[in-house]
């Protein structure tokens, strides 16, 4: 049997953390959207769409089709990458707009709508006004992830999209510390990695 390695969410912005969903955690790359099913297990630990709403996609779709779709996030999740990379470090400028025709192409197919669902709160029963779509087909799996990405592109500020420093790492973030100092994806890879390689060059200099 095949096993899972969990994503990995460590971007503090859904869009990056998509981005980050092939990398090197290790030794050997993980892509954690390599397949159909893949896709709809980032989907889940994303939370970017309801359970039941993978469940009845996966039951309804055509043999190859969430394979297809998983294609088209990759061809996505690469299309940000370059547009992320080239942008980071400075203000995100007005002219960027036209180079996101293909995120707003995405977005106007979907047919969202709210509706009145029932929810409770202050210990009594009422309801709440909630925002949905109309999830006609397994293609509908890409919008959550396109409004994530615009998301990224909205609400972020791109002079605080870093890539860690790590060597060989591939993973960005938001930089959402006070002081803007995060260096690094996580503490526990990359951070721990550059503490005993900072260690072992002192250990040496000392030896010398
Ligand atoms: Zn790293």
């Amino acid at each position: 049997m095949q096993s899972h390695p969990p994503a990995m969410f460590i971007a503090d912005s859904l869009g990056l953390d998509f981005i980050n969903s092939i990398a090197t955690p290790v030794d050997t790359p993980v892509d954690w959207i390599a397949d159909g099913g893949g896709l709809l297990r980032w989907l889940a630990q994303a939370k970017l769409v309801p359970s039941g709403v993978l469940d009845e996609l996966a039951a309804r779709a055509q043999p190859g089709e969430l394979d297809d779709v998983a294609g088209q996030a990759r061809d996505l999740r690469e299309w940000f990458r370059g547009f992320v990379r080239k942008h980071r470090g400075t203000p995100l400028a007005p002219r960027a707009l036209r180079e996101l025709e293909p995120l707003n192409r995405l977005l106007a197919s979907d047919q969202a709508f709210s509706r009145i669902v029932p929810h409770r709160h202050d210990d009594h029963d009422g309801f709440a006004l909630e925002r949905t779509r109309r999830w006609r087909s397994a293609e509908t799996l890409l919008l959550p992830i396109g409004e994530a990405m615009a998301r990224v592109v909205c609400e972020e500020s791109f002079s605080d999209i870093k890539a860690c420093e790590g060597p060989a790492c591939t993973l960005m973030f938001a930089d959402h510390t006070r002081a803007r100092a995060r260096r690094w994806c996580s503490m526990a890879i990359c951070g721990n990695r550059a503490k005993q390689a900072a260690h072992r060059s002192r250990i040496k200099d000392r030896g010398a």
